[in-house]
C-alpha cells in the first residue's frame, strides 16, 4: 500500500492522544534515564536495556537491533498488526471515534461503508444472543449443554458465547423498528429475504460463536445446532467483513500465547479451541470448517513459525496433507501434524487425558514433508523395490512442484526447500532438480538455463545496490539538512525512488510532509509510514545522519546516479517504443504491398 493516501490529521490525532510512554509501558517495565526512558527491547533477546523512549520527541529506538518508530509502529510491531488495524486499535484506545480508517481517494459510498454497518449490525446481533444466553429461564437449557459439554461458564462468559433462540424472527423482530437494520442484518447473512416481503432470522436454536478478527471486531459467527438440524455446524456467509479462507477462530484470543510460542496449533472445532483455553494451552485457532489455506498460513506467519495441524484421525489427516504440504512450502512456514489417538476430537481428548498429554501430542507433531513422504512409501508397500522407490519420490515430488512452481518463492527459499527434499528424499540436490524440472516441463515450457539465470540476477542485484545506496545517501542528507530539500527535488521527485519498498515509502512520506509544508520531524515521519520496514529503514537512516558530517559533500554524486538510471529507464521505455513504431511501419508496408492482391480476391 503507498503512503499518501491517509487522512494524516487524522492519523496524527490518534498518535498525539496515546503517549508513548504510556502505550510502551504496557509492554514492558521502562526506567527514567536523564531525558528519556530505557526498557528492554521486546523486539530481540535483549539482556542489558537497549531500547530507549523519548517522552519529548514521542519516538523509540532500540540500539541493539536497530527496531524504531512512534507509538504506531510500536503497537504495530508488537503485535503484528498492519497499519489500518493499528490506527483502529490506538484509536480505540484513545476514545477517538472514527470511520473506518478510509483512503481519500475513497468515495463515502463503497465498501468500507458497508464494512462499518456490517459491523455494528454484527455486535447488535452477538448482544442479543449473549443476552438470550443468560436469561435465567430462556437460556438455562442451552447453559446446561455448554456445562454438560465440559465447557465452564466463566468461559462461555469470556468468549462471547450466544444463544439464537429457537423463533424465526428473534432478531428480526428487535430490529423492525431500526433504520435499515432488517437490510444490513440481511447483508450481514443473519437474516434471509422472504420471496413475499419481509425477512426472518437466519440463525434459529443455535449455540453461537462470535469469530473476531484480530482487532477484536465481530466479523461473522458461528452456530451449532441444539436441535437435530441435518446442518450441524452454519457459518455466516461472505461479507466485506468475513471471508472464511483469511479467518480463523480464536486467533483475537490466542495471538499473544501464539507469538511467545512460536507456535500456532489449528484444530477442527470451536470448542477445541475453548477447551484448550480452559486447559491452559492457549496459542490454539479453529479454521472455519475449511482445510488451512495460504490465507490462514500468511496470518499465522505473522505471529508463528510453526503451525500444528490437529486432526482426528489420521485417514483425515491423510486427505489433507497434500493441502497442508503445499501450503507449508509456498508461505515457507514450518507446518506439522498431529492426531489425537482413537478418533477424538481434541476436545475430548483434553477432558479424557488433560493437559500435558494434549502438550505432548504438539510437541511431537510429525512434519508434513516427512508424513506425507512415509505415507507414500507404506502405499508402496515400503519402497523395498528400486521401481517402488523411484515411483514414491515421482509422486512426492508432484505434490513439492506445484509449490514450488509457485511466483511467491524466491531463489534463497527455493534453494532451501531443495535442499530439504534432497535430505528427506535421500537423492542428490540436482537429482531433485531434475525430477521437478520433469514434472513441470509437462506444464509449461522450459524456462532459461539455470546459469544464465543466476547471472542475470547476480548482475541486477549489483546495480539495484548502488542505486538503493544513492538513494539513501539522498534521504539521509534530507533528514540532517531539510533546507537542501528543494536543490534534490528539482532533480529527483518521489516516484524515482524504489525499486526497494522500503524506501520508496519514506522517500514518498518525505516528500508529501514537504509538500505540505509541514516540518519535517520524525515523529510526523513515522506516522506516514505504514510498513516496518520502512520506520525501520528510516531509525537506521537517522542514526547514520547522527554519525556522519560530509553529508553534503555526497549529495550530488547521489543524485547524478539516480538521475543517470532514470534517464536509462526512460531510454529503455522510449526504445520500446520505438520497437513497436517500427513493427508498426512493417505491418503497413506488408499491407501496402498485399494491397493489389487483396483488391484482385474482390476483397
Ligand atoms: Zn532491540
Amino acid at each position: 500500500m503507498l503512503a499518501g493516501k491517509w487522512d494524516y490529521n487524522l492519523i496524527s490525532r490518534i498518535q498525539q492522544a496515546n503517549d508513548i510512554v504510556d502505550v510502551i509501558s504496557e509492554h514492558l517495565n521502562l526506567e527514567k534515564k536523564g531525558k528519556e526512558m530505557v526498557g528492554l527491547c521486546p523486539f530481540h533477546t535483549d539482556h542489558k536495556p537497549s531500547m530507549f523512549v523519548s517522552p519529548v520527541k514521542q519516538i523509540f529506538k532500540c540500539f541493539a537491533c536497530g527496531a524504531g518508530g512512534d507509538v504506531l509502529k510500536f503497537v504495530q510491531m508488537r503485535e503484528n498488526l498492519t497499519f489500518p488495524e493499528t490506527v483502529r486499535r490506538l484509536a480505540q484506545r484513545a476514545g477517538i471515534e472514527i470511520e473506518p480508517p478510509r483512503r481519500r481517494s475513497d468515495g463515502p459510498e463503497g465498501e468500507q461503508l458497508d464494512s462499518s454497518k456490517l459491523e455494528k449490525i454484527n455486535a447488535w446481533a452477538l448482544k442479543n444472543w449473549v443476552e438470550n444466553l443468560w436469561h435465567p429461564e430462556t437460556g438455562a437449557a442451552v447453559r446446561k449443554y455448554i456445562t454438560d459439554r465440559g465447557l465452564s461458564e466463566d468461559l462461555a462468559r469470556k468468549w462471547q458465547l450466544g444463544f439464537a433462540a429457537d423463533t424465526w424472527d428473534d432478531l428480526t423482530s428487535k430490529a423492525a423498528h431500526k433504520n435499515d437494520a432488517a437490510k444490513y442484518l440481511t447483508q450481514a447473512g443473519l437474516a434471509v429475504q422472504r420471496e413475499q416481503g419481509g425477512c426472518y432470522d437466519k440463525f434459529r436454536n443455535r449455540l453461537m460463536f462470535p469469530i473476531m478478527d484480530v482487532t477484536g471486531r465481530v466479523i461473522g459467527f458461528g452456530g451449532r445446532t441444539l436441535g437435530d438440524d441435518p446442518a450441524k455446524y452454519m457459518n455466516s456467509p461472505a461479507t466485506v467483513l468475513f471471508d472464511k479462507s483469511h479467518s480463523l477462530y480464536g486467533l483475537y484470543q490466542s495471538r499473544q500465547a501464539i507469538s511467545q510460542s512460536g507456535t500456532a496449533v489449528v484444530v477442527e472445532g470451536y470448542t477445541d479451541v475453548m477447551m484448550a483455553h480452559q486447559f491452559g494451552v492457549e496459542n490454539v485457532v479453529a479454521a472455519l470448517g475449511t482445510s488451512l489455506t495460504n490465507g490462514h498460513a500468511r496470518i499465522l506467519r505473522r505471529y508463528a513459525k510453526r503451525i500444528v495441524l490437529i486432526f482426528d484421525s489420521d485417514v483425515a489427516g491423510k486427505a489433507a496433507a497434500d493441502r497442508a504440504m503445499e501450503v507449508c512450502l509456498e508461505q515457507k512456514i514450518d507446518v506439522r501434524l498431529a492426531f489425537a489417538p482413537n478418533g477424538k476430537d481434541p476436545c475430548d481428548y483434553l477432558l479424557e487425558a488433560g493437559t500435558e498429554a494434549f502438550k505432548d501430542l504438539i510437541d511431537t507433531a510429525e512434519d508434513v514433508l516427512e508424513f506425507k513422504w512415509s505415507v507414500l512409501n507404506e502405499q508402496l508397500e515400503g519402497g523395498q523395490n528400486l521401481s517402488d522407490r523411484t515411483e514414491a519420490i515421482r509422486r512426492f515430488l508432484q505434490t513439492a512442484a506445484l509449490a514450488l512452481q509457485s511466483r511467491q518463492m524466491d531463489s534463497v527459499s527455493r534453494t532451501v526447500v531443495l535442499g530439504r527434499l534432497s535430505e528427506l528424499l535421500g537423492i542428490s540436490v540436482s537429482r531433485v532438480e531434475q525430477e521437478i524440472a520433469m514434472i513441470l516441463k509437462k506444464k509449461r515450457r522450459r524456462p532459461q538455463s539455470n546459469d544464465e539465470d543466476a547471472q542475470a540476477t547476480q548482475d541486477f542485484e549489483e546495480r539495484q545496490d548502488l542505486v538503493s545506496k544513492a538513494q539513501r545517501e539522498i534521504l539521509e542528507t534530507v533528514l540532517a539538512h531539510p533546507d537542501c530539500f528543494p536543490r534534490v527535488s528539482e532533480r529527483v521527485s518521489a516516484g524515482d525512488f524504489g525499486p526497494n519498498e522500503a524506501l520508496r515509502e519514506l522517500a514518498q512520506a518525505i516528500y508529501g510532509l514537504f509538500a505540505e509544508g509541514i516540518p519535517l520531524q520524525l515523529s510526523q515521519l513515522y506516522s506516514r509510514v505504514e510498513s516496518a520496514a520502512a520506520a525501520n529503514l528510516l531509525t537506521e537512516l537517522q542514526t547514520a545522519v547522527e554519525q556522519k558530517t560530509n553529508l553534503l559533500s555526497q549529495l550530488d554524486g547521489a543524485l547524478a546516479a539516480l538521475e543517470n538510471r532514470t534517464h536509462s529507464r526512460r531510454i529503455q521505455l522510449l526504445k520500446q517504443g520505438m520497437d513497436k513504431d517500427n513493427e508498426l511501419k512493417q505491418m503497413l508496408s506488408q499491407i501496402a504491398q498485399k494491397g493489389p492482391n487483396l483488391r484482385n480476391a474482390g476483397i
